[in-house]
């Protein structure tokens, strides 16, 4: 008898666990899709998922947990469209190809996860590095570590001499003739080859080099880099593997190229012309602006021996056009995603995207909304973007007003993803 009650206590109560929902009450909650900010409010999750969102501070049942967030402003968790999860700006990275192993960039970008989450951003789109960027995204949805959702192209795919070419500038001996299978394609049906590794070593999508780049040991930052016929060879392959393809691109033809062949999106987009605009609004493509990878590599480039001359030349022009082509594109009716090239500049400090994107005309609320809905859009995946009934809950806080004080979304002090707290607004901060 005594031991069939124990049963039934531990079989009951194992259902109660399971069924036991976390209430965040937010006393600012912002709604990203109508961006609109709404006052004590609560969402309740349970396991990973949002299962209601109501108005007022709903009093908790007895197994409920409660997350007091009524001293913040709430929102979803941020994505960052464009990020180089792997490494980080400094002098002396051109030496690092030549002295690093793969297993270094992987356990290096094990921090910058860290950081990149703990700053609010709970999706990032990674846009290349060695494929330790694909061990990473395993690791973390693996639970192994802690970090973001990770959704990446592996290695982008340039021409020879492109921006993408591994061992641009290397002396002759070293610099081999690498391939498909390194990202260097020639030609359709290396495109096609390319295209089919990345599915192989298990990419989500695919980028490509569409022109030159600031920061490759190369001199051209902006010419077109592949024929129309190499680009939508890239586009057309990449359809059979459900793959989205991101072009970066500084120059116009080469952007145009891209477009017309039916990229998603154009990352950078520095000189882009209205033709261009005209054509991404046709098309539906996205542009993800990276205004603050262009101030930091103008800012770097003028310490000196902080890039290789080569590099100094193109950083110094091209870091101050992208801002005001963001304004332009975005007045012209251009879909924007939120992206910042992180990396290229230090990791968590994706924020400062939001003070160049305001600075630029974009209100904030709308700068909120590429970071959410439009990053979900163009990712593809509508599990998340936005807090509401049934979607993944991935939810983070700010510490005062980002309407009246766009700093704030600096100032991050509640990190949940996967409906698991991840950084927890702790007393003392309250
Ligand atoms: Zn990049």
């Amino acid at each position: 008898m005594q031991k069939s009650l124990l049963f039934i206590y531990l079989f009951i109560s194992s259902i109660t666990a399971f069924s036991q929902k976390t209430l965040l009450h937010c006393g600012q909650l912002i709604d990203v899709k109508n961006q609109s900010v709404l006052k004590e409010m609560t969402i309740i999750t349970d396991g990973a998922k949002i299962v209601d969102v109501q108005k007022g501070y709903i009093k908790p049942s007895e197994t409920d947990k409660v997350v007091d967030l009524t001293k913040l402003t709430v929102m979803p968790g941020l994505i960052d469209m464009h990020v180089h999860i792997e490494s980080e700006t400094g002098p002396a990275n051109y030496l690092n190809g030549f002295t690093w192993n793969v297993s270094d960039y992987a356990f290096q970008s094990v921090v910058f996860a860290q950081k990149t989450l703990m700053s609010g951003f709970t999706a990032v789109r990674d846009l290349g590095g060695t494929g330790a960027n694909i061990s990473l995204r395993n690791a973390i949805n693996k639970g192994w570590i802690t970090g973001p959702r990770v959704y990446t192209a592996g290695k982008s795919i340039a021409t020879t001499g492109g921006h993408a070419d591994p061992t641009n500038n290397y002396r002759r001996d070293l610099m081999g003739d690498p391939g498909p299978k390194e990202g260097v394609v020639n030609g359709v049906e290396d495109c096609a080859k390319a295209v089919r590794q990345r599915y192989k070593e298990g990419s989500d999508l695919i980028k490509i080099t569409a022109t030159g780049g600031v920061l490759s040991m190369a001199k051209d930052g902006s010419g077109a880099q592949f024929t129309e016929a190499e680009v939508k060879a890239i586009v057309e392959t990449a359809k059979d593997y459900g793959f989205k393809v991101a072009a970066h691109a500084h120059g116009a033809e080469g952007m145009k190229r891209a477009v017309l062949a039916g990229v998603n999106s154009i990352e950078h987009g520095t000189y882009m012309s209205e033709e261009v605009m005209d054509l991404m609004k046709q098309k539906g493509a996205y542009l993800v602006p990276t205004i603050i990878a262009g101030k930091s590599s103008a800012d770097s480039a003028k310490k000196p021996g902080y890039y290789p001359e080569i590099v100094r030349a193109k950083a110094l022009v091209v870091g101050n056009y992208i801002q005001a082509t963001f304004a332009k594109a975005y007045k012209r009716g251009v879909k924007i995603a939120f992206g910042t090239d992180a990396g290229v500049y230090a990791h968590g400090k994706n924020w400062l995207e939001f003070v160049y994107m305001t600075e630029a005309g974009m209100p904030i609320l709308e700068a909120i909304k590429t970071a959410t809905v439009n990053a979900a859009d163009l990712l593809g995946d509508d599990n998340i973007g936005s807090i509401e009934k049934d979607k993944l809950a991935d939810i983070i806080a700010v510490e005062g007003d980002p309407v009246k004080d766009v700093t704030s979304m600096g100032r991050v002090k509640f990190v949940m993803k996967n409906g698991v707290v991840e950084k927890p607004f702790t007393a003392a901060q309250k």
